[in-house]
């Protein structure tokens, strides 16, 4: 199957042979037709699916061949809620690439930035906006965006926005909307509350699901090497190290740790960068460009920060350590082996891990393969400790980050 057949039109279909892709993912081929019908949908799809061009094409389509129905400034007629900044950029990136021949204007707002330079663009009239709730609310709360003339809404990685707390800023922006209108959730798993959720803002929705829920892909290759914890920063360099990787992304689980790992490495002649909460927007941006180009290849993130990184075709994701939620562990490797390419994910865990590891061998339904590195080989003598496992449950409970 072609994007042609799809039935995307000709300054779509140009941006897509641009963007250099030569056939649709699975979720597009099956979630384009539907949206283009106008159907509700709900996808159960993670980053790296090809998702986003999996709503952006047809939406753009939806609005290009519709006329405003106003004339004056324009009216924002579609709306792409995301939980993380990281995410709204990238989306944005791919409205505008997409949207490249198009007569469409788009912006995207997000928290943790200057809110001046957004509202002029929003003054200016906009056709879709991508923004993350809490400044979305800011907008509104001084009436820089206009909500009441959406026709299309999406909300990418819903399971995330509602882990991170924003179902109360999710509730009221949904108040503000018109409720005749096209409504699209993304999320990566199905729980009661995404059920819940999508229960009372879907109109019989068409369902596309393209992985098993929470099963890893078979283009990953995972492996763990057992370490002990005091050895694994020296396992990482060696591995780092002499199989010459240029490009690599390290799960640690707290920000502190993503810090002191990155100082460390830098100290050691590896190149290396830390992406987390507490780094400010231009520091962030900065770092994910530098891993981007090349110039760093370490980048050193923690679980949040990690959301929605669209870095393709990355070809090696460690974990330092092993997340707190079995989920997460799904997310941290599905950052490799995106759309059609092979990637290698590496655990180092030491013996605290054990019970961890246990519980993401039983959601994945796989054992994944033990290698022992030489010279690293744990030592017998060592005793578990207990970890602190209290961070997943502080998450799942927090209240909303309005600075996201
Ligand atoms: P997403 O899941 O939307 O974050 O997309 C993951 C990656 O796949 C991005 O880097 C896209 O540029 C890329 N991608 C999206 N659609 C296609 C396609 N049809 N063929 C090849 N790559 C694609």
């Amino acid at each position: 199957m072609s994007f042609e057949t799809l039935g995307l039109r000709a300054e779509l279909l140009r941006a897509v042979s641009e963007k250099g892709y030569s056939a649709p993912t699975a979720i597009q081929k099956q979630a384009i037709p539907f949206i283009l019908e106008g159907r509700d949908l709900m996808g159960g799809a993670q980053t790296g699916t090809g998702k986003t061009a999996g709503f952006t094409l047809p939406l753009l389509q939806r609005l290009s061949s519709k006329e405003r129905s106003q004339k004056g400034r324009r009216p924002i007629r579609a709306l792409i809620l995301t939980p993380t900044r990281e995410l709204a950029a990238q989306v944005a990136e791919s409205v505008r690439e997409y949207g490249e021949h198009l007569p469409l204007r788009s912006a995207v707002v997000f928290g943790g930035v200057s809110i001046n330079p957004q509202k002029q663009k929003l003054i200016k009239g906009v056709d879709v906006l991508i923004a993350t709730p809490g400044r979305l609310l800011d907008h509104v709360g001084q009436k820089t965006a206009d909500l009441s003339n959406i026709e299309i809404l999406v909300l990418d990685e819903a399971d995330r926005m509602l882990d991170m707390g924003f179902i109360h800023d999710i509730r009221k922006v949904l108040a503000l909307m018109p409720k005749q209108k096209q409504t699209l959730l993304f999320s990566a798993t199905f729980s009661k509350e995404i059920k819940q959720l999508s229960s009372g803002l879907l109109n019989s929705p068409a369902l596309v699901e393209v992985t098993t829920e929470n099963t890893a892909s078979d283009l990953i290759s995972q492996v763990v090497h057992p370490v002990d914890k005091t050895r694994k920063r020296e396992l990482l360099s060696f591995l780092i190290g002499s199989n010459n990787w240029k490009q690599v992304l390290v799960f640690n689980r707290t920000k502190h740790s993503a810090n002191r790992l990155a100082k460390q490495l830098e100290s050691g002649g590896i190149s290396a960068a830390a992406i987390h909460g507490n780094k400010s927007q231009g520091a962030r941006t900065k770092a994910l460009a530098d891993f981007k180009s090349g110039k760093v290849s370490v980048l050193v993130a923690t679980d949040i920060a990690a959301r929605g990184l669209d870095i393709s075709q990355l070809p090696h994701v460690v974990n330092f350590d092993l997340p707190n939620l079995a989920e997460d562990y799904v997310h941290r490797i599905g950052r490799t082996g995106r759309a059609g390419h092979e990637g290698e994910a590496m655990s180092l865990v030491c013996i605290d891990e054990h019970k961890l590891l246990k519980d993401i061998e039983k959601l994945i339904k796989r054992n994944i393969p033990k290698i022992v590195i030489d010279d690293f080989e744990p030592d017998p003598s060592i005793k578990a400790e207990p970890i602190n496992t209290s961070r997943g449950q502080q998450q799942r409970n927090a209240k909303p980050r309005r600075n996201l």
